[in-house]
């Protein structure tokens, strides 16, 4: 076939096909028009999943009457000037290519009036060109109206989902919106039904209460990194950080609960979640995400947000930083404000339920944990505070849920420990509870510089890898803090003189006295050379370090299959009341279980 120009109206359907994909996509344009337009109060109504029919109104600026057709021109706007502006754009728009695509593919009316028209414009569009157009009053703002959408373009109709899913899509985009612009009014009427509304009053946390619902908006943790996480380089703008991240008690099971924001504009980068999910490192059970709203700001002129066809992706000039500022902050927060993971009612999804049958008849609602039940008045008193209290307070150390006094019972399988409480009954897991109390104790002592390591009486002879001695020869510093003495002797040979005291058995000696459980010395070798080959892989060095102290703590922990002596485990449950998140290990696995009393009495029959 010889080469020839596409009619316009070809050109015009293949150019609208990168940029509305689905209803949703017409929303976002739309909305962020009015978001750009200065507006206040966003209302948006879709009609069977927005196929049907999408509206959105706004009491933005309106446009002129005499550029209302030049809206829908392609490559027109009013947000850009020269080529120089693309590399700082401020506005959600910038290409003049939404109104042009979106009426190429629907039918579209649109009324507009500015403060200084005292009779607005509405013109209808048929297949991108103007259909009609009349003066006549309207409210200062702009609506438009889609009808039909893909009702020209076949190819589309076809991939459309079911209308609800199409709803869903709508409303999480709205959702997105609110949070990213609190200050404003949205609301979303689907088929008639008001989905969705915010109220504007420009706090986040009062979105967070309408999107993901008061119990899940309490165990937010607000982050505000301030200017503290600014860019290395004394006189750049700083990069800065604030939102809500959930507190470790609050997970789910897929990063579709992560939400991040570049200067108020909705993105999907793999660094931004990679940065979250280091952050709650060992904090979470594997397999479980946070729930997170994050805003990054930065310089616009710092970031490109012309690399996608809808926007959503961007990329940052110093990523590494925007990474470690992101990683930083969320992690702060963590440390400092995070209350200890309570179990709730819901089983928790790794423990003996998740390995199949248990012994214990109806395991899930068993294992389903601690949800004590609060007295009907507590209950509506905590509703009546509003969801700004409940987030605002600061958790203080001492609101913290502290181990209860546990008398411990005996031992069950060699592997946990059987405690009472005042609480009812604890099962403690002998080896994650250990790796809690020694993972504090090296922190620690590593944060005085204190870690106690325990030269070996002969040293004992390593044979490293190439990677394993490039790992060493970088990180000997990290390894000297955990408390090895390794020096080389020749060739791939390298002599250990001394490791960290809890792996030798000299750190707990009361958990090891009598129990036959010293690390052999080949065994030793073994966990050297593991921790080196986690050294040597990749991730931000705080990760690498932090991966190698808990192998050294997992390696020291006391294992399952050994039996302690009452007075063991009771030195166990004393040192694991120390600590200060003594629900988790390090790998975010529980430590124990709770079956109240109240539980118990409701499995027994005695109460309902
Ligand atoms: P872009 O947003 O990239 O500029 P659009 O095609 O979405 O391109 O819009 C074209 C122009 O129409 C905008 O630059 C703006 O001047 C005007 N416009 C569109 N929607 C609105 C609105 N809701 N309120 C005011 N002006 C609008
Ligand atoms: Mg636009």
């Amino acid at each position: 076939m010889p080469i020839k120009v596409l009619p316009a109206e070809v050109a015009a359907k293949i150019a609208a096909g990168e940029v509305v994909e689905r209803p949703a996509s017409v929303v976002k344009e739309l909305v962020e028009n009015a978001i750009d337009a200065g507006a206040t109060e966003i209302k948006i109504e879709i009609r069977q999943g927005g196929i049907r029919l999408m509206r959105v109104i706004d009491n933005g600026c309106g446009i002129p009457g005499d550029e209302v057709e030049l809206a829908f021109a392609r490559h027109s706007t009013g947000k850009l000037e020269s080529a120089s502006d693309l590399a700082r754009v401020s506005t959600l728009g910038f290409r003049g290519e939404a109104l042009a695509s979106i009426a190429a593919v629907a039918r579209v009316t649109l009324v507009s009036r500015t403060a200084q028209e005292s009779l607005g414009t509405q013109v209808k569009l048929e297949n991108g060109t103007v259909v009609q157009r009349e003066r006549k009053g309207c409210p200062q703002g702009t609506i438009v109206t889609v009808e039909n959408l893909f009702h020209n373009v076949p190819a589309r109709l076809k991939f459309l989902r079911r209308e609800s899913t199409e709803a869903g899509h709508i409303s999480q985009l709205v959702s997105r919106y609110a949070m990213a612009y609190p200050e404003l009014r949205f609301s979303l009427l689907t088929d008639g039904r008001l989905a969705f509304q915010s109220t504007g009053s420009g706090k986040l946390c009062d979105v967070l209460v309408k999107v993901y619902g008061l119990e899940a908006a309490r165990q937010m943790l607000p982050v505000e990194s301030g200017n503290r996480e600014r860019g290395t380089e004394g006189d750049q703008t700083p990069i800065r950080v604030h939102g809500y991240v959930s507190s470790p008690s609050l997970h789910r099971s897929n990063r579709r609960y992560l939400t991040f924001f570049v200067n108020r504009r909705w993105v999907q980068d793999r660094s931004l979640s990679y940065a979250t999910i280091e952050a709650y490192h060992t904090l979470l059970p594997t397999g479980r995400y946070p729930i997170v709203v994050l805003n990054v700001d930065l310089d616009p002129a710092e970031v490109d947000v012309n690399v996608h066809p809808t926007k959503r992706e961007v990329r940052f000039r110093r990523g590494n930083e925007v990474f470690a500022a992101v990683q930083k902050a969320v992690r702060r927060v963590l440390t400092e404000k995070a209350p200890l993971p309570t179990v709730t009612g819901r089983p928790h999804p790794v423990g003996p339920s998740a390995e199949g049958p248990s012994h214990w008849g109806q395991p899930r609602r068993l294992i389903g944990v601690g949800g004590e039940r609060r007295p009907l008045g507590q209950l509506a008193m905590e509703v009546q505070r509003t969801a700004e209290d409940a987030l605002t307070t600061p958790v203080t150390p001492q609101m913290r849920p502290k181990l209860p006094m546990l008398r411990v019972l005996g031992q069950l399988g060699q592997t946990y420990i059987i405690a009472e409480g005042p609480g009812g009954m604890y099962l403690i897991d002998q080896h994650t509870a250990h790796e809690r109390v020694l993972y504090e104790r090296f922190i620690a002592e590593r944060a005085h510089k204190a870690v106690v390591s325990q030269q070996l009486l002969s040293p004992l002879p390593l044979e490293l890898t190439p990677r394993q001695q490039a790992a060493m020869a970088e990180h000997l510093e990290t390894l000297a803090e955990l408390g090895f003495e390794i020096e080389p002797f020749g060739g791939e040979t390298y002599l250990l003189r001394a490791v960290p005291a809890a792996l030798e058995g000299g750190f707990s000696t009361t958990l090891r006295r009598g129990s036959g459980q010293s690390s052999g010395r080949g065994d030793i070798g073994q966990v050297v050379a593991e921790i080196l080959d986690e050294l040597a892989e990749g991730g931000t060095g705080e990760t690498r370090e932090e991966k190698a102290l808990i192998s050294v703590v997992c390696h020291s922990a006391v294992r399952a299959g050994q039996t302690l002596s009452l007075e063991e485990m009771r030195d166990l449950v004393r040192q694991l009341e120390e600590t200060s998140l003594p629900h988790t290990c390090p790998h975010g696995r529980p430590t124990m279980i709770h079956l109240s009393a109240e539980q118990l009495a409701r499995e027994f029959g005695r109460r309902r």
